[in-house]
């Protein structure tokens, strides 16, 4: 069993890093939020008051961080990783982040004598408790098998990508294409209401048609269709608009640097923007089926 060190205790990190301790590695875990530290160290974490005491005799080093500026910010500098970290420790990340920000992870990893890997995940905290979580790994492919060892106790599926940088990118890829699905379920699910269907008759079809897709099958915005729907629950957050936005923003950004033309994702991007300016960033994205609403009303939300 091994000793790993893990930054960021936050709704991903605290059940992450709790699995590794269910299958008997030490987690030696450390947050700027002591609620978060507390939270983790219920988990079996060991709590710990800074990144350089994370990473006394780890093995491995994992960070889970809401935006590329806390990666660099946690890596880079007197109090970071690559300032403690040992050249044996591998070094992997699970946040959400840019190409360019991954890409630079592994270059100053790489000049610094150490091993980086990116590995974001897909599957909610939901899949995060149930360690389920799908992990893209991109890296050298020694390395690449390195961190599959260490990932495989959170994991339902864990699908080598490339190299630097190919994790992060299928992430972003997949993210945006669950924006742009969403778009079609929440103007498909307010048309449904209008023409007087059924919403679980019309759910029914849906999921056996060729109008099927994962956010119709896990998150169809009506109450009392499906159980994992926030719509079920106000439209709490199980995937707020911030990071909603955050990863649909990446996308978008990565298909101008690359002359792609995104004009469903630049949509989503709009429809996220506009409820972050209504103040309700901190709500589910699947909020954004208020769009497609006559009127602006949903059942099961309450402005
Ligand atoms: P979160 O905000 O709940 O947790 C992030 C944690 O990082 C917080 O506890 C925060 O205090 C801590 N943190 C911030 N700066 C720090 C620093 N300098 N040093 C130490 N700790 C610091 O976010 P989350 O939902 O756990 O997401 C984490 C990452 O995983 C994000 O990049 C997100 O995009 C990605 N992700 C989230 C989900 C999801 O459903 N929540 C799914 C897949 C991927």
């Amino acid at each position: 069993m091994s000793t790993i060190a893990w930054i960021g205790l936050g709704h991903m990190g605290a059940p992450m890093s709790g699995n590794l301790v269910a299958a008997g590695h030490t987690v030696r875990g450390f947050d700027i939020a002591q609620a978060s530290v507390a939270a983790a160290a219920e988990r079996g974490v060991t709590p710990v008051g800074s990144i350089a005491e994370a990473l006394e005799g780890a093995d491995a080093c994992f960070t889970s961080l809401p935006m590329p500026q806390h990666v660099r910010g946690v890596y880079d500098g007197p109090d970071g990783i690559w300032a403690h970290a040992s050249a044996d420790t591998l070094l992997m990340d699970t946040s959400t982040v840019d190409v360019e920000t991954s890409r630079w992870c592994h270059t100053e990893s790489a000049a610094r004598g150490f091993r980086f890997v990116d590995t974001p995940v897909s599957g909610g905290t939901a899949g995060a408790e149930a360690h389920t979580l799908t992990f893209m790994l991109g890296g050298q492919a020694d390395d690449v098998e390195r961190a599959r060892g260490f990932v495989q106790s959170m994991a339902g599926s864990v699908i080598a990508c490339g190299g630097d940088g190919a994790g992060i990118a299928a992430k972003l890829v997949n993210n945006m294409m669950l924006f742009v699905s969403m778009m079609g379920v929440a103007e498909g699910s307010q048309l449904a209401e209008q023409l007087g269907l059924d919403a679980t008759v019309f759910w029914n079809v849906a999921n056996v048609s060729s109008g099927g897709s994962w956010p119709q099958r896990t998150w169809y915005p009506v109450p009392g269709v499906v159980d994992t729907s926030p719509a079920n629950h106000g439209f709490d957050a199980t995937f707020s608009v911030d990071l909603a936005h955050k990863d649909c923003a990446l996308a978008v950004q990565a298909g101008t640097a690359t002359g792609v033309h995104l004009p469903a994702a630049t949509l989503a991007l709009s429809q996220l923007d506009q409820l972050i300016e209504e103040g309700l960033g901190g709500k589910d994205c699947t909020l954004v089926t208020k769009f497609a609403s006559p009127d602006g009303t949903l059942r099961g939300w309450t402005p």
